[in-house]
């Protein structure tokens, strides 16, 4: 029966829709037999930036690598302290911490699931030196809010764009940039479920500043300036040439995916407008949403017994996050908390993402919008 495949990403599936492509692109990078840094590398880092309107691409080996490094090319000091959301995935707070920064924990919106911009100003204390603005399950921060706070107070910006690559950004003057190209540094991931997505690990930084391009690049080969000069420490974060091939073909193909997600998202929202126990996602004014997530907040604790029930039926779903950054045990004592995170507390007690890929048929998508009606 079909419902019995129904998958949260079918990787397969899309697979197979591009074997060819794909086939014929990994197969020449094993012939050339350059697995580290071949052509394919810089030649998808140039489209990516391409894509991206922005002017440096610098690939690493996965997202939190490039967070990492984000964070080491902005010159941070141990003490120094990063305002992150307490609703996210743990990346940005653990590079933070493991750089000897520390995380200052703010409150999400909850119409977005990103960091509420009017809650970042009272974070910001003598020690401030960064903001993480984390562009969670497909909708850009934000970030017109974010970037007049940054300015005002001098502090940078690092965009973790994993989930949200591909997401427009329109300001209120008009002007549409792309999530991740908006602030200091933007990071992403391709990770195999990822939106952009390659058949491991993979990341990328992206930024328009040659400076900071030219230290990122440093950073993640070692901190050389030329082979076996190392001027700052770095680390070894590279980005497979088998994985480049990979991405160069899914690039081509990445607005078709989102706009394939973007349907299934229409049709959930459809069949779920009229749930009273269910809120569905809210697409933002200023941001376009490219449905990394299909994430539901189930209302008045029925949340795990929905999930189970679902689960029954041959539906799974997801909880993106069970617990918030200020909850978890490794960052409880050493995150500072500003404000009151009782939305970051209550979302982590509430979200369900549901299934949403570039495969679904409609006769999946209809199996699971009859049964979450029935299940309400
Ligand atoms: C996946 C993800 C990361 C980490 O990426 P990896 O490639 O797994 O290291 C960081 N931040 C967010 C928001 C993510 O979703």
């Amino acid at each position: 029966m079909f419902e019995e495949q129904i998958q949260m990403v079918d990787l397969h599936g899309q697979y197979l829709r591009f074997k060819e492509e794909i086939d014929e692109a990994m197969q020449a990078v094993i012939d050339g037999c350059a697995f580290i840094n071949g052509p394919q590398v810089k030649t998808f880092a140039g489209h990516l930036a391409g894509y991206l309107q922005v002017p440096y691409v610098i690939p690493c080996g996965n997202g939190t690598d490039a967070l990492q490094i984000a964070l080491m090319a902005l010159e941070l000091q141990p003490g120094d302290e990063v305002i992150l959301p307490a609703f996210t995935y743990i990346a940005a707070a653990e590079v933070v911490a493991l750089l000897g920064l520390t995380p200052v924990l703010v409150d999400v919106d909850p119409r977005t699931f990103n960091i509420d911009p009017r809650k970042i100003e009272a974070a910001v204390s003598g020690r401030t030196k960064a903001i993480v603005a984390v562009h969670l399950f497909g909708q850009s921060c934000d970030m017109e809010p974010i970037m007049a706070l940054a300015d005002a107070y001098h502090l940078y910006v690092v965009e973790d764009n994993a989930q949200s690559i591909g997401a427009d950004y329109t300001f209120s003057d008009g002007r549409v940039r792309k999530a991740g190209t908006i602030g200091h540094i933007g990071t992403t991931s391709f990770f195999p479920s990822k939106p952009l997505a390659c058949y491991g690990d993979g990341g990328a930084l992206m930024t328009s500043d040659e400076v900071l391009a030219t230290r990122i690049r440093m950073i993640a080969n070692h901190g050389q300036e030329c082979k076996y000069h190392h001027k700052r420490i770095g680390c070894n974060s590279r980005l497979d040439t088998l994985q480049a091939a990979v991405l160069d073909v899914k690039l081509k193909h990445l607005e078709e995916f989102t706009e394939v997600r973007r349907q299934v998202a229409s049709r959930y929202d459809e069949a779920l407008s009229s749930c009273d126990s269910l809120i569905i996602p809210v697409r933002s004014t200023f941001s376009t949403h490219v449905y990394h997530q299909y994430t539901v907040q189930v209302k008045d604790g029925y949340r795990n017994a929905l999930q189970h029930l679902l689960k029954e039926q041959g539906i799974p779903s997801m909880i993106y996050y069970p617990l918030p950054v200020h909850h978890q045990e490794a960052y409880r004592h050493i995150s500072r908390i500003s404000g009151c995170l009782d939305i970051s507390a209550r979302l982590c007690e509430s979200v369900l993402s549901l299934p949403i890929h570039t495969e679904m048929s409609s006769e999946q998508q209809q199996y699971i919008t009859d049964t979450l009606t029935k299940l309400k």
